[in-house]
């Protein structure tokens, strides 16, 4: 789940897990309907300070829509390697994103002198996002919102976020005519949360409201306000660069949890992507391997927690770091020695009942190759005596079937 901003556009479809026990949403509420709980739910805002006013303009969309459920059940599991996914989502725009930047050069140049953000991250993530302004979606957010809350499986999240939606039409930004977007509730040409529009979301033309929908001035000023505040942006630094890795290497220290001086990588042998020598300075960065030792290699700078928080989603958050990387002049990424096999949704699901099995913490059985996931399976390739680069095979997965 993005944190800032969240997924949902960015759900794959490849194989869907959802138990069927999951469809239980009248059960959840112990009987209680729709208008029952909408009543309780109407209580709570007031007391939160949600005007009536706000809530009776509000009211036309304080609906349940049955198609959000159906929406939110048919999530597919993203299963795509870093390379599959990158080379769909990059290659695409390499002509709408130089254009974009060139489009809105004075902006974007402006935005950097204000919050210290290159436009070429922001341009990564308003086409990755929506293709700048083209797939906002075109939901009732209100509506979405409402649904979702009632709904059983992330009722307080979604509670929460359409408290911040009736701020949001409060403040005056939106009308909830107006709010329109994604499915689970995003908003805008970046897909903010409703919550991280209320927190972040800057009026950047001077109209008096902070419109992600419709100005590019206001979208491009409150993705780097974001960025900043609530990703930790520092200015001046970079965010991510390919790397290229030498044969041996103590894998395990590649880990976004861990950060070394560029020096000391460059005493592991690792190198630019080209081959140059990496500056031997005090620069702390992390290595990553979104596809294991043998594919492609970054270097990930503390900026890069910014491209995590706004999406928890590791090979979303590469993809979208490298792209910003190719916005701002490098070269394309190179695919790695021996980049391993992607495994599939069911494999991956196999691989987190045999790493819970062993005692490894995977939170959710869930198919999906998540941050967590990556940690145990660097304990247990560890534990099984192989390089431990957190990136899970098939032949781990025939180790830890054999127990050996
Ligand atoms: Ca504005």
């Amino acid at each position: 789940m993005r944190r800032l901003a969240w997924l949902a556009a960015f759900v794959l479809a490849v194989a869907t897990l959802a138990s069927p026990a999951a469809a239980q949403s009248l059960a959840c509420r112990r009987g209680q309907s729709f208008e029952q709980w909408l009543a309780g739910f109407r209580q709570q805002a007031a007391a939160q300070g949600i005007s009536q006013a706000t809530l009776a303009a509000a009211a036309p969309y304080l609906t349940f829509d049955k198609s959000i459920i159906s929406k939110d059940r048919g999530q597919g599991v993203f299963s795509q390697s870093f390379l599959e996914f990158a080379t769909r989502m990059v290659q695409s725009r390499m002509s709408s994103g130089p254009a974009q930047l060139r489009k809105h050069a004075a902006l974007l140049a402006r935005v950097e002198k204000d919050f210290g953000v290159p436009g070429a991250v922001i341009i990564a993530f308003w086409g990755l996002e929506t293709d700048f302004g083209v797939n906002n979606g075109n939901l009732p957010v209100l509506r979405s919102l409402v649904t979702l809350a009632y709904d059983c499986r992330r009722t307080e999240m979604f509670t929460e976020e359409l408290l911040y939606a009736l701020r949001i039409v409060q403040r005056g930004d939106l009308s909830p005519a107006e709010m329109r977007g994604a499915w689970a509730g995003e908003i805008g040409q970046t897909q903010f949360s409703p919550s991280g529009y209320f927190k972040y979301a800057v009026d950047y033309d001077g109209d008096g409201k902070a419109d992600l929908i419709h100005s590019a001035a206001d979208v491009a000023a409150s993705s780097a306000n974001l960025l900043a505040k609530g990703g930790g942006w520092k200015r001046g630094e970079p965010w991510l660069q390919e790397v290229r890795v030498p044969a041996q290497l103590p894998w395990e220290e590649a880990d976004l949890a861990i950060k070394h001086p560029r020096a000391q990588w460059a005493r592991w042998g690792v190198s630019y992507a080209d081959g140059r020598p990496l500056p031997a300075d005090t620069m702390p960065a992390s290595l990553v391997l979104p596809m294991g030792r043998g594919g492609p290699a970054f270097l990930a700078y503390p900026n890069f927690n910014a491209f995590l928080e706004w999406n928890q989603s590791l090979v979303y958050a590469t993809t979208a770091a490298y792209f910003a990387t190719r916005l701002a002049g490098a070269p394309q990424v190179q695919r790695g020695p021996s980049p391993a096999p992607t495994l599939s949704a069911q494999q991956i699901l196999e691989l987190q009942r045999l790493l819970a099995r062993d005692g490894f913490e995977v939170g959710k059985l869930d198919g999906k190759l998540g941050l967590a996931t990556r940690a145990a399976v660097k304990k247990a390739q560890l534990k099984y005596g192989v390089p431990a680069d957190s990136y899970p095979t098939v032949d781990l997965i025939a180790r830890m079937r054999g127990g050996r």
